[in-house]
């Protein structure tokens, strides 16, 4: 099983930074470790032992999904009592904890139920770190992912029309994700059309859609607990001069950066390149975003590929490349592809059109 693996590969992380346990209580991490699918538990791991703590909703799921762990249920207050005893029973002197994902409140609780029994030591992003490397099983999802994200995408292009709203795009969006065998949305899409596609995240709303304008969508897809970002950007109508100019630029840099990928590189320098390539236009100030985020069980995950990334590549890493250029009273263009590191390069997983031409609707 692969949740074996992970289990071995954890612990061989914690002994190479002194720590003999760990306190997992981020949701996406238990999945990775344990194969659990539901929303509410923690598990210890340990060389001596490893205990998953769920409540009674989620007993009997339990039972049939975790591998490796010993399942314990438990009410919410018994929890912290509960660990501490069996920490005691396992003589941990240190429990490492995910700072990121356990609240100041829990972290003082947990705190005095450990007093006299093993010390706590925030231990950040360990599991994390794993999650980056997807195994064949992973990536053989995420693929699959990007394959359906193509297609719903393709099936929506020929239905958008100017006068069409915001919304009524993404609830096509959402109609054809579930007819393609999705899950769920990964988030909620972004639908932005004309002035609206200057805000990154914007949030689709009663907008119409014009000729003459651009038009951005961004989505996701979920599925089997992996998720998908991809992002086109059209333009209604006949290409405006400027329209062509900025949306040459992004592609450009972003196939720029997608030629720079390959193991051993640094993943600030890929954000350079793009990054550089529509400096170099006169477009600085408009791209004020990073280049990507990796994707698996969340839809942003490491490694980042930004300038603060201090992440080197390596072969199995999925992520994002997604360059833009937002301008304030006219609009944004972002093309966002998913891709996978090789030794020697690096595989587009999407591949959607994206040639000037293909943009127009
Ligand atoms: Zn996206
Ligand atoms: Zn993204």
């Amino acid at each position: 099983m692969a949740q074996n693996k992970r289990l071995k590969n954890l612990l061989a992380l914690l002994e190479s930074h002194g720590l003999e346990s760990l306190f997992v209580t981020s949701i996406p991490n238990i999945r990775y470790l344990t194969g659990f699918t539901g929303s509410s538990a923690s598990c210890l791991v340990s060389p001596a032992g490893c205990l998953f703590f769920t409540d009674f909703r989620y007993r009997l799921q339990a039972r049939g999904e975790v591998q490796g762990f010993d399942v314990v249920t438990v009410g919410a207050r018994e929890l912290f009592p509960r660990l501490a005893a069996r920490a005691r029973g396992l003589r941990l002197t240190k429990l490492g904890f995910e700072p990121a994902s356990l609240s100041y409140g829990s972290y003082r609780e947990l705190k005095r139920a450990l007093s006299g029994v093993c010390r706590l030591s925030p231990a950040r992003a360990m599991v994390e770190r794993l999650r980056m490397l997807k195994d064949k099983e992973e990536i053989a999802l995420i693929r699959r992912l990007a394959r359906m994200s193509d297609d719903v995408l393709s099936a929506c292009r020929g239905q958008i029309r100017a006068g069409m709203t915001e919304r009524e795009v993404e609830t096509r969006l959402e109609y054809r994700a579930r007819a393609a065998g999705a899950e769920a949305l990964a988030f909620r899409p972004i639908v932005a059309s004309g002035s609206s596609a200057a805000m990154p995240h914007y949030r689709s709303g009663r907008g119409r859609l014009r000729r003459g304008k651009p038009l951005l969508i961004d989505f996701g897809l979920e599925a089997g607990g992996y998720n998908s970002d991809l992002t086109r950007t059209f333009q209604l109508g006949k290409l405006t001069k400027r329209y062509r100019e900025i949306y040459g630029i992004v592609l450009e840099a972003q196939q720029l950066a997608l030629k720079e990928i390959k193991a051993g590189v640094a993943a600030s320098s890929i954000d350079a390149c793009a990054r550089e390539c529509i400096a170099s236009r006169g477009f600085t100030r408009s791209f004020g975003h990073g280049l990507g985020h990796g994707l698996g069980l969340e839809v942003h995950e490491a490694p980042r590929l930004n300038r603060e990334s201090r992440e080197t590549l390596e072969a199995g890493m999925v992520f994002t490349v997604e360059p833009g250029i937002y301008i304030p009273g006219w609009g944004g263009v972002r093309i966002e592809d998913m891709a996978l590191v090789e030794a020697g390069g690096c595989r587009v997983l999407t591949s959607s059109a994206k040639g000037i031409e293909d943009s127009v609707l």
